[in-house]
């Protein structure tokens, strides 16, 4: 549904910016999720982001909006605490005219609002190692900072979003019903994944036993949800909370590694082209755990470099899920594209395991 001009003016006055404000219905950033917009003071003094918040995705609004203020009230406190700049630091949510934390516009869609941090980018790739190094402080930062929130009270916004036997299961499911006949060429990657099944337990085992801690996360842990100082290239914000949920350390680390250790695209064709980088692996897991790790025990340090394994392995496992199911998940743009993004996922799996002692030894040194 597009967004028209009187849609985002209305939602634009529905908020408490502290002024009439002007919008610009150009789609501001490179989300691929929200509806994300610029809106400005009238008198060019101060901007805000303006997100309709995409609720096929999202289908609990005020449970989404509940844990984003919990969250951000949480780490206010400690960046306040810690001396940093809160303003900064971290997301502001503006509430709305009656005090929401978002308003629903005249055709049923949630609108939120935050301040705009100034003065920093948005890395859409890994450039250098340097960004990489600082988007894993800054991540492990975040995760530190909210080490003490409990979890459990957090709402699930997108239920079994890692549950990586459930995705399995899943899997299971469309390849018995093998909707569009396309089981008989894959032979191949159907036996990759059954090969897998074992390992899609490990995580979750671990956390029924516990071994390894529920903790808040991210969820999305890409690099362009990190914002860094334009001037200096530090680490500034964690921005994008919508799958902000109870969950794995593993799962944040892992979801980094799986699109950031590697130069090629989620969907690139040519499977001699997908490199897994071990040592953007370890420039990454050397600044998550600068920040991170004080709060680790050994087997969470462990869980980690089973973390980047498995979120590659459960991201290829859902598009050759919805290769089988016709393609009604994923946008695709060619015919085979989900087959081509789960084989890129399966080669980056397989030279990760080529190397997973190495990986082991990387994020726990000491014992693994
Ligand atoms: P999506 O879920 O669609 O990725 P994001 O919340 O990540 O939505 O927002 C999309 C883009 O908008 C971000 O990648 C970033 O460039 C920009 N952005 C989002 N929030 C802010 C903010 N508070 N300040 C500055 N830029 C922001
Ligand atoms: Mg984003
Ligand atoms: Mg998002």
């Amino acid at each position: 549904k597009p967004v028209t001009e009187p849609i985002l003016c209305a939602a634009a006055s529905a908020f408490d910016f502290g002024g009439p404000m002007v919008c610009d219905s150009h789609h501001y950033g490179e989300g691929h999720i929200n509806d994300t917009f610029v809106v400005w003071r009238a008198d060019h003094t101060k901007r805000f982001i303006l997100q309709r918040i995409n609720t096929d995705t999202f289908t609990d609004p005020a449970g989404l909006m509940e844990n984003i203020c919990g969250v951000t009230r949480h780490l206010r406190a400690k960046i306040q605490a810690e001396g940093g700049d809160p303003g900064r630091e971290c997301l502001n949510v503006i509430p709305t005219l009656s005090g929401a934390s978002y308003y629903i516009d005249t055709e049923g869609n949630a609108w939120r609002a935050y301040d705009f941090v100034e003065n920093t980018v948005c890395l859409q790739q890994v450039g250098c190692e340097a960004d990489f190094r600082t988007v894993a402080e800054t991540l492990g930062k975040f995760q530190n900072q909210l080490a003490d929130y409990p979890a459990s009270t957090l709402h699930e916004t997108i239920a079994r979003f890692h549950d990586t036997p459930n995705r399995y299961a899943n899997f299971e499911k469309a390849l018995a019903a093998d909707a569009l006949g396309r089981a008989k060429t894959i032979a191949p990657e159907i036996a990759f994944i059954h090969a897998r099944k074992k390992d899609c337990h490990v995580l979750l085992d671990q956390l029924a036993a516990g071994e390894i801690p529920l903790r808040v996360t991210h969820n999305d842990t890409k690099i362009n949800n990190v914002l860094l100082d334009e001037a200096t290239g530090k680490g500034i914000c964690v921005i994008d909370l919508d799958t902000v949920m109870p969950g794995l350390s593993a799962y944040d680390f892992g979801d980094s590694i799986r699109t950031g250790a590697n130069d090629c695209a989620e969907d690139e064709p040519d499977q001699s082209r997908v490199h897994f980088d071990l040592h953007l692996y370890e420039v990454f897991a050397k600044g998550y755990l600068s920040t991170a790790g004080s709060t680790m025990h050994t087997a969470e340090k462990r869980s980690l470099a089973w973390g980047a394994k498995l979120m590659t392995l459960e991201c290829g496992i859902r598009f050759l899920t919805d290769y089988l199911e016709g393609d009604h998940y994923f946008h695709i743009a060619r015919p085979n594209h989900n087959l081509d993004r789960a084989r890129t996922q399966f080669t980056l799996v397989r030279q990760m395991e080529d190397v997973f002692d190495q990986m082991l030894e990387i994020v726990c040194p000491d014992n693994h």
